[in-house]
């Protein structure tokens, strides 16, 4: 078995390429094959590599921590969240949360908005909510 690499990809993440006995190539992610050597086995198919730190580039050993998918997942949710964007709708003025890159999608295509749900979106494209505002102080 010859191990080649590692390579870095574009993202920064590193893999290496396994040249087995009997010809079979495979590649693998280097923080796994950091851990495989680590531990002295084959990970699970269920079982991945975390970055405890997040910092991906991080393959000291001390930073690989080994997750089920599943734990990866909900740990993946987490960095999501922490990516939403908090506004009150132009419509109702209700406190609405939007995934951030839906909103800037949004600004991008200079797009009005954004709106606590696809109703207020509608009835935002009939009804100025700044002209009713402006009318009511009279
Ligand atoms: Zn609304």
């Amino acid at each position: 078995m010859k191990i080649y690499g590692p390579y870095t990809r574009k993202d920064g993440r590193k893999h290496v390429v396994i040249i087995h006995d009997d010809g079979r190539r495979q590649t693998k992610s280097y923080p796994r094959l950091l851990m495989e050597q680590h531990l002295g086995r084959e990970l699970t198919e269920d079982e991945t590599i975390d970055h405890i730190n997040n910092d991906f580039t991080d393959d000291r050993i001390e930073n690989l921590q080994i997750l089920s998918l599943a734990d990866n997942s909900s740990k993946a949710m987490l960095g999501r969240e922490a990516k939403m964007y908090q506004f009150s709708c132009p419509c109702c003025g209700k406190e609405a949360f939007k995934a951030f890159r839906q909103v800037k999608h949004n600004w991008n295509k200079n797009k009005s908005g954004p709106y606590c749900s696809r109703q207020c979106a509608g009835k935002a494209t009939y009804v100025n909510p700044w002209e009713t505002t402006t009318n009511k102080g009279k």
